[in-house]
């Protein structure tokens, strides 16, 4: 049953997440209607549970016509050999069936492999039919407000309490992996608690698509438009898939119209403003367009900050301060790659069973973390944000006046310049108005040991560097 279920779930999803995510799942044994399946640590098992037992859970069913409950039981790897427990990974990567069948013949009594009749038809711990497919963690609890996106969220709280009556329709557009998948299922969440009788639909423009080809196909196009034009609330998820899709905007169109008359709420998310997808039908964009359009901005650095520490709470980790600080202040893309970074950090640290240090973060997150000497910064810009930093100009700077006023915080900017690009001390001493390598070098090693010294000095130069690198993924 298990390996069944495992290896079509392994169809749908990518070889990386079958890789990080079941390979180390084991089968141990049945007992009424629950499965035993032993995870690596409990790290994993809360992993696998909010990512996946869903889908477990409802590919079992699928499969099996009966509810099975997943119980997990951590068995921590040999943290004494961790060369060890990593070999064993790699092997398991490569081919997961053929290991479970060499290692445990098939009919050995710990792997009995239980029937149908063995569970019965009994209790369904799983979700009630109606449910409209949403991931349990997308919730407003769940989700950080930020200056980037607290208007965003907002309108989406007030949708839920009221949908329908308030903002209709609403479009929350932004880049990728910053919250709109998260934010509209946790409207439907929200909705499906609050309102049990209200029908809510969720599904993803492309999902919609195939749907609504298939039912031309099969002509169960009456079915089809019946479905989504008796929602109480739909959440169509990333409309920028209609782009040169005449036929689906058309019928999307109609669905639009047909729920707008009867006051049933609607909200879509798109990956840019609505203006900018090409392709699309006046009328359908002036729709979209109608009610509330909110954007979703990259999280600030404070807002990385909490969404680390939220998930590493929840986590159960300790991660050093040192370490967090690190990957929020290189990691200023997305949320996605955040939690990205986070997972891989925790899970090399429970699998080969060592605490998390700075050095560990930066080897593992090396890949996640763009060049530490970002090319696009330039000692101009350094310059600049120094200068203003301290109420001066760049050319204060660049001068030859020594007055304590400008001579101490043109040494910073020199070890900033020093730290976080690739230019050689001669390169640097040329932009402080041709100054000699000595004296950068000079320049930096007093800002290092007034640090030692003086402990304000640094927060306030690793401030300076994080508004830098902003400033200069802007440019
Ligand atoms: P999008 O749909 O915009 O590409 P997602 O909604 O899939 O992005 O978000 C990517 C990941 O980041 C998800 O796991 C989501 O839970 C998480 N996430 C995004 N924004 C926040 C936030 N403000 N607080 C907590 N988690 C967030
Ligand atoms: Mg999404």
């Amino acid at each position: 049953f298990w390996d069944e279920a495992i290896n079509q779930i392994k169809e749908t999803i990518s070889e990386q997440e079958y890789q990080l995510w079941f390979s180390r799942l084991e089968y141990l044994r049945s007992q009424n209607d629950s499965l035993f399946i032993s995870v690596p640590s409990s790290f994993y098992r809360d992993q696998v549970k909010s990512r996946y037992l869903g889908l477990i859970e409802t590919k079992l069913r699928e499969l099996f016509g009966a509810s099975f409950k997943i119980e997990f039981e951590v068995k921590p790897l040999d943290p004494y050999h961790p060369e060890k427990n990593n070999h064993q990974i790699h092997q398991e990567k490569k081919d997961h069936s053929q290991k479970v069948q060499s290692e445990v013949p098939p009919h050995s009594p710990s792997r009995a492999i239980p029937t149908v009749q063995d569970f019965g038809f009994s209790s369904l711990p799983a979700r009630p039919k109606n449910h409209p497919k949403l991931k349990d963690v997308y919730t407003f609890e769940n989700f950080i407000i930020g200056d980037n996106n607290s208007f965003a969220a907002n309108a989406a709280v007030a949708i839920a309490k009221n949908p329908g009556t308030g903002y209709n329709p609403c479009l929350i557009y932004g880049g990728v992996g910053l919250g709109k998948t998260h934010l509209i299922q946790s409207i439907g969440n929200s909705v499906y608690q609050e309102f049990p009788d209200k029908k809510i639909i969720y599904v993803t423009m492309e999902s919609f698509t195939n749907e609504f080809i298939q039912s031309i196909r099969e002509k169960t196009q009456n079915q089809f438009k019946n479905k989504y034009r008796h929602a109480d609330v739909l959440l169509i998820d990333d409309i920028h898939f209609l782009q040169n899709k005449t036929e689906t905007q058309e019928e999307l169109f109609h669905t639009f119209n047909a729920l707008y008359d009867n006051n049933k709420q609607m909200v879509f998310t798109c990956d840019r403003p609505v203006s900018e997808i090409k392709d699309l039908t006046d009328r359908l964009r002036s729709r979209f367009e109608r009610g509330l359009n909110v954007d979703l901005q990259p999280p600030s650095y404070e807002t990385r900050y909490a969404i680390l520490k939220k998930k590493i709470e929840a986590s159960g980790i300790t991660i050093p301060e040192e370490s967090i600080e690190l990957i929020c202040s290189n990691i200023t893309t997305n949320v996605r790659d955040l939690e990205a970074a986070l997972t891989k950090l925790i899970a090399y640290a429970e699998l080969v069973s060592r605490d998390i240090t700075p050095e560990i973060t930066k080897q593992q997150l090396k890949d996640f973390f763009a060049n530490p000497k970002q090319k696009n910064i330039t000692i101009d810009v350094i310059q600049r944000m120094v200068a203003s930093y301290f109420n001066l100009s760049s050319q204060d700077l660049k001068s030859k006046r020594k007055t304590k006023a400008i001579s101490f915080p043109r040494q910073i900017a020199m070890y900033i310049s020093r730290e976080v690009t690739e230019y050689s001390t001669t390169e640097i001493g040329l932009e402080f108005g041709g100054r000699d390598h000595t004296t950068i070098m000079h320049g930096c090693t007093r800002v290092a040991d007034r640090m030692k010294s003086d402990p304000t000095l640094e927060p306030m130069v690793k401030q300076l560097i994080r508004q830098i690198k902003e400033e200069s993924t802007k440019a």
